[in-house]
């Protein structure tokens, strides 16, 4: 008897599920469990209230990345908040037995930039971690959910959690990428269309000749925002190149295990035939360098076109339009191109890994930033920040004019010092432009790929890529 054709996220599912709660959730063993410095200390708190262990510490791995400085990271750290949380997370590794990958070690990073350079991301997994963005580890064919830190102490606490079953939807991308046009763009173009609601209740699988082109960096970027289109998890199916990226990792088997295991993972793609809940086509060969003009992921165009205007969006539309302009203020109808910025931003998960930082400086060492903009560079993580600079790529950022820092998140949410002032606008690489996203209250935040940040840095204002390039 043939066996049912399964996607990847139902086999993954499958392989995981414990039971079915009475609640509908069923309940998910969670293989590897990623914690960090902002949502854990609340639930390792609930843990010792209750007297609980952390029941499989061997599968947890912390690192401190949200309130980290980027300029100086030396002990103890200038901002008391930032020293307490920084130790309280040391003293819970220590009590619980957790491999903490602080500065010390050399693997500190944004946890998910971390967590695939480490290889402890790996395909056909569940996992889980207190931070939205986790998705970004479905590049790799695991499925990876962001938390609350009520399911972090279960997790911690069990090892599972509970979570309602999803529908899958397949967004395939047909075609092929305009130079100049990068993995950042397609996401942004793929929110658009959908929606920043449209995935509420799918899993996102990401797929066709745009998405097999893509490195393993490209399609975390991709995997990465799934969240800001509403969708729990997003999903690229492993193939050579997956296995390629893993090979050599710390937390992968060595050579004689390795391909064995690579047969496994391979294994996990959704087979040929299977049935989806929905599918999805765009052309990526239509996709143009892409900026956000105002308050959601959502409010993206490409940079030939023109900011909207209230009475050219659907009824349903028109409130979150009116809002955002108003927010922006921006002129509904002009061209995004030739907006000026104040600040410019490359880094965070979605957009700090050693091939955005590529990218971007390709673009810096055309020229000098303009002056009055004040640009960033940041490394996702020690490990890239050691590849770019064994590269020279800190000093064409640094000839250019851009500060060079140390790895963090940063400015993607400025919980650290690195923050935007009053009304300024910023050029930025990473995923979310909500209003005071940036740390002003009343910051503006355009997103775009790190090579549009750079050509914005250079310009003092938004301008196409490809024509710099
Ligand atoms: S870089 Fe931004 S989105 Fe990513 S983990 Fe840090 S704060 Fe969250």
């Amino acid at each position: 008897m043939s066996q049912q054709a399964k996607s990847l996220f139902k086999k993954v599912w499958d392989a995981h599920c414990i039971r079915e709660l009475p609640s509908g959730q069923t309940q998910l063993l969670i293989g590897t469990h990623l914690i960090h410095e902002v949502t854990s200390p609340q639930a390792f708190a609930m843990l010792r209230e209750l007297g609980l262990p952390v029941r499989f510490p061997q599968r947890t791995f912390a690192t401190v990345d949200h309130i980290i400085p980027t300029d100086d990271q030396s002990r103890p750290l200038a901002d008391d908040l930032a020293e307490a949380m920084m130790s309280e997370l040391e003293r819970n590794c220590r009590d619980y037995d957790i491999q903490f990958f602080g500065p010390e070690t050399g693997a500190q990073g944004i946890v998910h930039v971390i967590g695939p350079e480490l290889g402890l991301t790996q395909p056909g997994m569940t996992i889980a971690c207190g931070d939205s963005h986790t998705s970004t580890h479905g590049a790799f064919g695991a499925i990876a959910f962001g938390i609350g830190t009520s399911q972090v102490r279960d997790l911690l606490a069990t090892q599972s959690m509970g979570i309602a079953p999803l529908q899958v939807r397949r967004i395939e991308v047909t075609g092929q990428l305009a130079r100049g046009v990068f993995a950042k763009d397609v996401i942004l173009a793929i929110i658009r269309k959908l929606g920043v609601n449209g995935g509420v209740g799918y899993a996102y699988e990401y797929a066709g000749p745009v998405i097999d082109a893509m490195s393993i960096e490209e399609r975390m970027t991709v995997c990465n925002m799934s969240i800001e289109g509403g969708a729990r998890c997003g999903y690229v199916n492993p193939d050579e190149k997956t296995i390629e990226y893993l090979r050599g990792r710390r937390y992968t088997p060595d050579d004689a295990d390795f391909a064995g295991k690579a047969e496994g993972w391979l294994s996990m793609a959704s087979d040929p035939g299977c049935e989806y809940d929905d599918v999805v086509e765009l052309d990526g060969s239509a996709i143009e360098p892409s900026i956000t003009w105002g308050i959601h992921p959502g409010h993206n165009l490409g940079v030939s076109e023109q900011i909207p205007t209230p009475n050219g969006v659907p009824d349903d539309e028109r409130a979150g339009v009116e809002e955002a302009l108003e927010y922006m203020d921006f002129a509904p109808g002009a061209s995004i191109a030739g907006t000026p910025i104040d600040v410019a931003f490359i880094g965070s998960c979605t957009n700090g890994r050693i091939s955005d930082l590529r990218e971007a400086a390709k673009i810096a060492q055309t020229g000098k930033v303009r002056d009055g903009v004040r640009a960033l560079v940041v490394p996702g993580s020690m490990a890239v920040r050691e590849e770019a600079e064994a590269e020279g790529l800190h000093e064409i950022f640094r000839a250019a004019g851009f500060q060079w820092r140390e790895p963090g998140c940063s400015m993607c949410l400025a919980m650290n010092p690195d923050k935007l002032q009053g009304r300024e606008v910023c050029a930025s690489s990473s995923n979310r432009n909500f209003k005071g996203r940036q740390g002003s209250p009343s910051g503006r935040t355009l997103l775009m790929s790190p090579a549009m940040v750079a050509a914005a840095a250079i310009a003092g204002e938004v301008v196409d890529v490809r024509k710099i390039q």
